[in-house]
């Protein structure tokens, strides 16, 4: 937190706690939730935390454990979190906080119909071309030059089919996005 920006606790609310939703997280991946113990090392060692005022995967973990849903959901900082592992690596008790930075961002979009626009853009080339990133075609031509094996070529049909059946082709075409996600 920049020097300038004053810290203005937000209070909790009974209403706002919902007891249950921790063991509906643990029924999509995140069993261990209740065995974090704060001790702060995810964020220590996150590479996000360390550049963004708001980004803090402990109080992420507590969120979780007291139900604060709405808040999780309604909080952009969710969508920072680069999958890099390393809060999961360190953890002492083992807590997959990566895998639930995941779950909450699935949940996120299913109840709020919301994602980041860059997210959407990357699940719309995947399923153009098989790949995250449109791969220019100097870059095929520069990986035979260096003698480099040609890059797999996607299956598409399967990929399509994947997103029919999981149910993300509807929710690419319904999602709504933003563009900025405050750090
Ligand atoms: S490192 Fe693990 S136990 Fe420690 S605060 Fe993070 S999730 Fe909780
Ligand atoms: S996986 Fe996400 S929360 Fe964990 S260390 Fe990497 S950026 Fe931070």
């Amino acid at each position: 937190m920049s020097e300038t920006q004053e810290y203005v606790p937000s209070v909790i609310k009974a209403e706002e706690m919902d007891p249950k939703f921790k063991y509906k997280m643990s029924k999509h991946g995140a069993e261990r939730i209740m065995l974090c113990f704060q001790c702060g090392t995810c964020t220590a060692d996150c590479p996000i935390a360390r550049f963004s005022d708001f980004y803090r995967p402990r109080k992420i973990a507590r969120m979780v454990q007291l139900g604060l849903k709405d808040r999780l959901f309604s909080d952009e900082a969710l969508w920072l979190c680069s999958s890099c592992f390393t809060c999961v690596d360190h953890c002492p008790q083992e807590v997959e906080i990566a895998g639930i930075v995941r779950v909450l961002r699935n949940l996120s979009v299913k109840e709020k119909g919301t994602m980041p626009l860059v997210y959407r853009e990357l699940a719309c080339n995947l399923l153009k071309g098989g790949y995250v990133y449109e791969i220019m075609e100097s870059r095929h031509k520069k990986r035979v030059e260096l003698g480099l094996p040609p890059l797999p070529k996607p299956n598409l049909e399967e990929i399509a089919k994947i997103f029919k059946i999981t149910g993300s082709l509807d929710m690419l075409e319904n999602v709504k996005t933003f563009e900025k996600v405050k750090s």
